[in-house]
């Protein structure tokens, strides 16, 4: 019998040391900022995307917050957070935007839908322009589906997927200059040449037309998927966006 109390007492110890294991995803904090008196279609994009990253949150296991107040770009609001989100619109304020340059020159995470990466010059915000690599320069109209390459297929965000895939309707953008090209950026999704021309009253005709990336010396991932509201019909595409918010929060390596 004595031997008993003891056996039970080593099996508590080793339910003790597995239970960091069992629990050993680190959870981290995301706000995403929206809002609702823009574009349409980018409301459509941001107001599925909210409950996408809610049941990704459950499942996943991180706090997932959002907010329509951009003031709440700040850095008391922002240390509590690991990944900030802009799901369809951008900081407008001087303060918010230094407050955003602080947070990402800090370390912190940033991942940009669609409009998130417009402005309508490398004046407007120059910071900005050398963050994302390039300046915003055209785009197709209507949104039409897009056959996307995937530059990188051994990259955390975008490990084990197919050379290209099919990308529901989105409107696609343009850029000057190329990223590609710029210090630091890393491509991750490229428009393939043979959509084009892709638009009727607005077309992209030729031209190296990346989709997604990542500016090395931050912790950050633009995509311009974010327009309307077939973005998450892919599964693919579900599961790279998905992977790009679990890398930035330290998930994936
Ligand atoms: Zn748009």
């Amino acid at each position: 019998m004595s031997r008993l109390p003891r056996f039970l007492c080593v099996c508590v110890m080793c339910l003790m040391a597995a239970a960091p294991v069992l629990g050993q995803e680190k959870t981290f904090h995301v706000l995403a900022f929206y809002s609702t008196t823009v574009e349409g279609d980018h409301v459509a994009f941001a107001l599925q995307a909210i409950p996408f990253f809610q049941a990704m949150a459950a499942r996943d296991h991180f706090e997932f917050m959002t907010t329509k107040n951009w003031n709440d770009m700040n850095a008391k609001v922002l240390s509590h957070y690991q990944v900030v989100m802009w799901l369809d619109d951008r900081p407008s304020t001087p303060a918010q935007r230094l407050a955003f340059q602080n947070y990402m020159e800090r370390g912190g995470g940033w991942l940009g839908f669609h409009i998130a990466g417009y402005m309508s010059g490398r004046k407007e915000w120059p910071w900005f322009a050398d963050f994302i690599g390039t300046v915003f320069s055209g785009n197709n109209w209507p949104p039409l589906p897009a056959k996307i390459d995937v530059d990188d297929t051994s990259h955390p965000v975008t490990k084990g997927f197919p050379a290209s895939f099919e990308s529901p309707a989105n409107e696609w953008y343009s850029w000057n200059p190329d990223p590609r090209l710029s210090p630091g950026i890393k491509v991750l999704m490229t428009l393939d040449p043979s959509n084009y021309p892709i638009g009727f009253k607005n077309t992209l005709t030729h031209g190296d037309i990346p989709v997604v990336w990542t500016n090395t010396k931050y912790r950050m991932l633009y995509t311009n998927m974010g327009h309307g509201d077939k973005i998450f019909d892919s599964k693919l595409q579900n599961r790279f966006i998905e992977n790009a918010l679990l890398w930035l929060g330290g998930r994936l390596q």
